[in-house]
């Protein structure tokens, strides 16, 4: 059993964020925080000031939700809520994020337990299938872009050590039990 918290109300926001459609998300995309030992409370703080992706700050937590190293999850936005999260993908997806440095090891079995068991029940709810469950970096344009015909790899996320084909293998396999999905709302 995973337990999903609700905590989008509380969380930080930067300005007015950005609204769209949810019933144009066809896609749920997996990350990690490539940070060893970030929260989503430090994660939300870092998007929500200066970084990387924009000086300003950007609008919200670019995640809609985020899984603890023990498979702990929570909802962090709203489905109809543009986040920040993955560029020309940004309208149509919903980005999952494993707190997970991306190092060579594997993310722990109960948080990469838990995403499966999130990822097949987003993917129910919005009416897709496994299929439709990519990793960052399987993403064109912002995970890898081609150059003069040539693919080149941008992003490592949600890290080397997530097999993304086994990772859908897994969601199937939540998808086609007769009980569903674990993930229980808190
Ligand atoms: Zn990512």
């Amino acid at each position: 059993m995973h337990w999903l918290h609700d905590i989008k109300d509380v969380l930080p926001v930067k300005g007015e964020p950005e609204t769209r459609d949810p019933d144009g998300i066809d896609t749920v995309v997996l990350h990690c925080t490539a940070m060893p030992g970030w929260n989503v409370w430090e994660t939300a703080r870092y998007h929500t000031g200066p970084n990387h992706i924009s000086d300003a700050g950007c609008p919200t937590i670019a995640y809609a939700y985020f899984i603890e190293p023990d498979g702990l999850m929570y909802r962090c936005l709203p489905r109809g809520i543009r986040s920040w999260h993955v560029g020309p993908w940004n309208n149509r997806s919903i980005g999952v994020c494993m707190a997970y440095d991306a190092c060579e090891e594997p993310p722990p079995r109960e948080q990469l337990t838990a995403a499966a068991e999130l990822c097949a029940r987003l993917v129910s709810d919005l009416g897709l299938t496994p299929d439709r469950v990519l990793g960052h970096r399987e993403l064109e344009g912002t995970g890898y872009v081609i150059e003069n015909g040539e693919c080149v790899q941008r992003k490592e996320c949600p890290g080397r050590a997530v097999d993304m084909d086994e990772f859908r293998d897994r969601v199937a396999a939540i998808l086609e039990r007769s009980d569903g999905s674990d993930v229980r709302d808190a």
